[in-house]
């Protein structure tokens, strides 16, 4: 179940989860009442994003990920830090992404030894603002579901 935390002990969390591998998933509110960190072997939510064709479209993420193939060695670790499976390496052993699958979680740029992989906000029309608070993004699901 969840708790409340203070600023610090929040920090703390998300850095452990973030050298964990956990996606980070707060609820989708610019306020939001939870965070989640999750790992797609037991999170409902990551394995359904993770079995959609382009999950970057069904989460409210402003940013994906980008890779300088000039200074990618082909390690590799970024794939293994992907849990949408959105990195592939090309023919010539470079990082490739695949923009249609990134949540823009940001996990493999913290990993990656040459500081190839990193986030970019996306154009103006791609960005979406999330409701202000958790009321606010209950609305939106009742409006998504066509119910007055
Ligand atoms: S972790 Fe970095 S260097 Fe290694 S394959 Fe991925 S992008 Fe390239
Ligand atoms: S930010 Fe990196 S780890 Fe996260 S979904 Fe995109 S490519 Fe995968």
């Amino acid at each position: 179940m969840g708790r409340e935390v203070g600023v610090d002990e929040a920090i703390k969390i998300l850095t452990d989860a973030q050298e964990a591998g956990l996606v980070t998933q707060p609820a989708t509110a610019q306020n939001p009442g939870g965070i989640c960190n999750c790992c797609g072997d037991c999170c409902v939510v990551l394995q359904a994003l993770n079995q959609h064709p382009r999950p970057a479209e069904m989460v409210f993420s402003n940013y994906s990920v980008a890779v300088d193939p000039a200074s990618c060695s082909g390690c590799e670790t970024c794939l293994d830090r992907c849990q949408m499976a959105a990195i592939t390496m090309n023919g010539e052993g470079r990082a490739e992404i695949e923009l249609v699958r990134c949540i823009g979680c940001g996990l493999c740029v913290t990993t990656c030894p040459t500081e190839s992989l990193r986030l970019v906000a996306k154009s103006e029309e791609q960005r979406r603002t999330p409701p202000p608070d958790s009321r606010g993004q209950m609305d939106l699901i009742r409006q998504l579901r066509g119910r007055p």
